[in-house]
């Protein structure tokens, strides 16, 4: 098993104690309400979560890639919604770390230290989900600006961030080479978006449409190059479906909790229904597959987070996401059934879990993509 090194284990040790007592009791009511509640931006910024990879002197924590996913697993093994808000403000806020310029990390690092800014990315359009090279959001210059047009659907935090990483082209036609990066500022004149999505998954986070009608966004906001923005978007994949993955670990790990708690209070026959073998083989099965998962995620991170590139990486970091969202799907299933028709109640959060679940087979790339990914690469030679 990995060893973690003292700073891991101590953020992440604080964020599970922050999770359970300052972010659990807003995320129920949010998932109540099914909608986002703001006051967990000032939660997570107050705890320096949003600079988590900032260099410490800008009151960051200078992160690895594997602290960022230990502290996406604690949150959503509370809550799923704040769970996949929070991953995808820090892979945001990869892209800035990994791509930007010095001009424009000093720009963003001050947002986020000082102002707190909270971070969306926005790849998919209704036509465009699994193939998206396929994109149609067009991005043309005009003297010191980029004028942006087109939609962007199912975006995490739209309305809530604010700054959003946006993918367009810029060279219609040239497929992935045409594609470019914008950083995109929530007040940009043209930046619009869309209604509340009614969702049945992490109903406590915010899912939008993203709308650009001749949106002008400074041509400094360009990240990298022109053209670049594909290459960018699948190198960062490895991270963010890392991120999924913890975010799929978190929520599994949470489902075999609530399992475990009630299989040892419940009694049925005039026994609890732990010392029945059936249920002890289900919370066997779901323990090994949460062990599983954990060793995949921590070593694959490990290894992305120290640089190292390569083909069998971005396998691996499908292989991580897919595993773990698959465990997840399962764990929480079966969570569900070992607590019975209480399972379906939603006065126990069960229920919730397993809905969740569902969504982390689904972002960062279906888990169908993540398995021609895995495919490819173990076919090649
Ligand atoms: C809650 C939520 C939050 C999201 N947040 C964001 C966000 O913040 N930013 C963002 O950009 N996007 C976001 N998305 C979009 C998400 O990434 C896409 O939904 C996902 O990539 C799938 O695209 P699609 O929905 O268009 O499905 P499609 O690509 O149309 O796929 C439909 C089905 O066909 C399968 N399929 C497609 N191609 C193949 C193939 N070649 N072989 C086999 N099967 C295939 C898929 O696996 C799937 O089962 C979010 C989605 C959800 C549900």
């Amino acid at each position: 098993m990995i060893r973690f090194s003292d700073e891991q284990i101590m953020v992440r040790d604080m964020v599970s104690r922050l999770a359970r007592e300052k972010i659990q009791p807003i995320a129920i009511e949010a998932e109540k309400k099914h909608s986002f509640n703001p006051e967990l931006l000032k939660i997570l910024h107050e705890n320096g979560l949003l600079s988590l990879l900032l260099p410490v002197e800008l009151g960051g924590a200078n992160a690895d890639l594997t602290t960022c996913c230990l502290t996406v697993e604690e949150i959503s093994r509370v809550d799923g919604s704040v769970g996949i808000s929070y991953a995808t403000h820090t892979t945001g806020v990869f892209f800035i770390v990994d791509w930007a310029s010095q001009e424009q990390k000093e720009r963003y690092y001050q947002k986020i230290a000082r102002e707190g800014a909270y971070f969306g990315v926005a790849l998919t359009e209704p036509n465009a989900g699994s193939d998206a090279v396929s994109i149609k959001t067009r991005a043309e210059r005009s003297d010191q600006n980029y004028i942006i047009n087109g939609s962007k659907i199912f975006i995490t935090n739209a309305g809530v961030a604010h700054v959003f990483l946006v993918f367009a082209l810029t060279k219609p036609g040239m497929r992935d080479k045409g594609i470019s990066a914008f950083i995109v500022d929530r007040d940009t004149p043209g930046v619009k978006f869309g209604k509340e999505e009614e969702k049945m998954a992490v109903v406590g986070s915010s899912t939008r449409e993203l709308i650009f009608d001749n949106a002008e966004v400074p041509a400094q906001n360009l990240l990298s190059d022109e053209g670049t923005g594909f290459k960018i978007v699948m190198a960062e994949f490895m991270k963010s479906r890392l991120l999924v993955a913890s975010m799929a670990l978190g929520i599994a790990r949470g489902g075999l909790d609530e399992a475990v708690r009630y299989a040892k209070e419940r009694t049925q026959f005039g026994k609890t229904i732990s010392e029945f073998q059936g249920i002890q083989f289900m919370i066997a099965d779901m323990a090994m597959n949460v062990e599983v998962a954990k060793r995949m995620i921590y070593t694959t991170s490990e290894y992305i987070g120290r640089g190292k590139a390569g083909k069998e990486l971005a396998s691996f970091a499908a292989m991580s996401k897919c595993f773990a969202s698959d465990v997840a799907m399962k764990v929480t299933t079966d969570a569900v059934q070992i607590l019975g028709g209480y399972g379906i109640m939603k006065e126990y959060p069960v229920e919730r879990m397993m809905r969740d679940a569902k969504v982390t087979q689904i972002i960062e790339g279906t888990n169908q993509i993540q398995r021609i990914i895995i495919a490819r690469d173990v076919l090649k030679s």
